[in-house]
């Protein structure tokens, strides 16, 4: 079974080859670190994490590279809104950013590059354009002539001319051609800045993955992957730069882009206002619920964030956290991952086909409590789940912890629980009644069954 994935490049599905099969190559565009991020920001990390592991199960050797943007004009207004250093700033929001990708689930990159620690490799990409005659420097800035690159906007599908009449920002008096981009631009004393041959000064922002992506990854990758959001200008601009910086090299052989979120069927985004901060859901929902809602929906189609979805999944979750639940007893089979469910995220990350899979493996689960096909049914649905990242917590757990995801005191409940099935022993009805709205005050469910009373947060 061969991995299939749709290239923005070609606008189709392609079988997936790598140029070295003994190293394959991905790049993400990661985060700017001066705030928490959103929501919409955590979509890429975790699908093109998953993408990652699916490497990982043909290939040996994989590098993924997911750099961290710690200098740019937001993070510099931060850091003087708050009178901090810019790494004050950075330091904090990196760390932030990685303990709630851990939170969801989301495997840590091999390579985490950061752009103040890639300033030379920068300064000789811009050396190097500028020397083959693809930029130039004025006004100690250094711009990427795009006339000099025929096949600009060939991702993106735009013209040159559709890009001028389209740009927003005021026409700079330097640039030669109103679509030229900024590579290098000079920093005031109060700004972040390293010395150049164009003065002191700072890297613009495409430059970055391009100097980043071949310092780790070489010249030419094999996948390169973000936001439908960056496709252009940034990757636009990126294949410009890398291209011309190698001779002509093909940059990435295949571009994956994400589709963006929706919060309640209006477009999330921070100038509508209605984003959502990924660190603050982490409190809210089971982080497993918010990663159940990322991976559900196709990659590549827009996703509507909303309460109901997010009860959805926690149902969904629900149920098959149940089935593990009434299978405790039964170890599970050492399985591989079903073909039918690798098969649906072979083809191009299809999650909504996996998903639909995964539900039938755990009906497959239940049916067989008791028979002597439990362990392997069991198996087969743990194996299947493990490999998109979810129900990997103590069933018992999952139910035991609070709408963030924070355990209740257990002990307390059983205490509570034993003490009423004393009092059930003892026919004082009243006594039992009372300890169960105690336990409902703490918003503790109760349900008394075949394997005895059990318990769960919420209702
Ligand atoms: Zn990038």
């Amino acid at each position: 079974m061969n991995l299939r994935l749709h290239n923005s490049l070609t606008r189709r599905v392609e079988d997936f080859v790598p140029q070295d099969p003994n190293r394959v190559t991905l790049y993400a565009c990661g985060p700017t670190v001066y705030n928490y991020v959103h929501i919409g920001n955590a979509r890429p990390a975790v699908v093109f994490a998953l993408l990652a592991r699916l490497l990982r199960r043909r290939y040996p050797g994989v590098v993924y590279a997911r750099n961290i943007t710690d200098v740019d004009d937001k993070i510099n207004e931060a850091a003087r809104q708050n009178g901090l250093p810019i790494q004050a700033i950075t330091e904090r929001y990196a760390a932030a950013y990685r303990e709630d990708m851990a939170r969801l689930g989301v495997d840590p990159p091999d390579v985490e590059p950061h752009v103040t620690t890639h300033i030379p490799q920068i300064v000789a990409m811009c050396e190097r354009l500028i020397e083959s005659g693809h930029a130039y420097a004025a006004e100690n800035h250094v711009l990427f002539d795009v006339a000099s690159y025929a096949d600009y906007g060939h991702l993106s599908g735009r013209s040159v001319e559709d890009m001028i009449a389209g740009a927003r920002v005021e026409v700079a008096p330097y640039k030669k051609n109103p679509a030229d981009f900024v590579l290098w631009k000079p920093s005031g004393d109060d700004l972040p800045g390293w010395d150049s041959p164009w003065g002191r000064g700072r890297p613009g922002w495409h430059i970055e993955c391009s100097a980043m992506s071949e310092a780790h990854l070489g010249e030419t990758i094999d996948i390169h992957a973000g936001g439908v959001d960056l496709q252009f200008p940034h990757h636009e601009n990126e294949i410009a730069q890398s291209t011309c910086a190698h001779g002509g090299k093909i940059f990435a052989h295949y571009w994956l882009h994400n589709g963006m979120l929706t919060l309640e069927g209006r477009k999330m985004s921070k100038s509508v206002g209605n984003t959502l901060v990924l660190h603050e859901l982490l409190d809210l929902y089971p982080p497993e619920v918010l990663r159940f809602v990322l991976l559900k929906a196709h990659y590549r189609q827009p996703l509507d964030w909303s309460e109901s979805a997010l009860q959805q999944a926690r149902a969904t979750l629900d149920g098959w956290y149940g089935v593990l639940r009434d299978l405790a007893a039964v170890p599970a089979a050492d399985a591989a991952v079903p073909a039918e469910f690798e098969a649906a995220l072979f083809d191009d990350l299809n999650t909504p086909d996996a998903f639909a899979t995964l539900a039938g493996l755990a009906d497959a689960a239940r049916r067989s409590a008791g028979s002597d096909q439990a362990a392997t049914a069991k198996g087969r649905f743990a194996a299947a789940a493990g490999l998109i990242g979810l129900l990997q917590q103590d069933p018992e757990a999952w139910f035991k912890q609070t709408a963030g995801g924070a355990e209740v005191d257990a002990a307390r409940v059983d205490t509570l629980i034993a003490e009423r099935n004393a009092a059930r022993a003892a026919r004082d009805f009243a006594r039992a009644d009372a300890i169960r709205g105690e336990l409902a005050a703490m918003n503790i469910t109760i349900e008394d069954g075949a394997q005895g009373t059990r318990w769960r947060v919420g209702a």
